[in-house]
């Protein structure tokens, strides 16, 4: 296991927390100088805050521990690309780096979507390195959503059982 992915498998743990949690499982570490100075998981359904998303909660964390809105030296991993939200909160915070697992088609800020991280038009540019254990991630991700959909879908006929429109199913 290389460093990249030694620090994502700390992202994963992470990850793995949420989805025990009944949370989109996504993880995030920030490292200094090696260090793991904040870990954090997706709590949005938890807290019911749009902002609570892994990456805020750990460059939050760094802030506070740090004592600086600058985390210029700071290293971020996560395990699904970042939003645009997330993304804006790199180049605000001026994060050195961000390594992420799997590519988010849907919203990912870091290339695949859109790349906010490494705009020019920013005042900040982050460098990004992708892919760093992405089938793991994205493997809890796929997995999780396809549990959601079976409940779901069992919800409905149970309903359905319950209101008598439908007979043998
Ligand atoms: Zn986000």
């Amino acid at each position: 296991m290389n460093r990249e992915q030694f620090f994502m498998s700390i992202a994963i743990e992470e990850a793995k927390k949420a989805k025990e949690i009944g949370e989109v499982p996504i993880g995030a570490v920030l490292v200094l100088h090696d260090q793991v100075i904040a870990k954090g998981h997706n709590r949005r359904e938890t807290s019911q805050n749009a902002l609570a998303h892994a990456e805020i909660i750990v460059i939050d964390e760094a802030c506070k521990r740090l004592g600086t809105w600058r985390l210029e030296d700071c290293e971020l991993y996560v395990t699904l690309e970042p939003c645009p939200m997330c993304a804006g909160a790199v180049v605000m915070s001026r994060v050195k780096k961000v390594i992420y697992g799997a590519r988010d088609p849907k919203a990912g800020c870091a290339g695949t979507f859109m790349n906010l991280l490494q705009d020019e038009r920013f005042n900040h540019q982050c460098e990004v390195l992708e892919g760093v254990l992405a089938h793991e991630c994205g493997l809890l991700l796929t997995d999780f959503f396809r549990v959601l959909r079976q409940q779901k879908k069992e919800e409905k006929l149970r309903k359905m059982r319950e209101l008598g429109g439908i007979d043998n199913v």
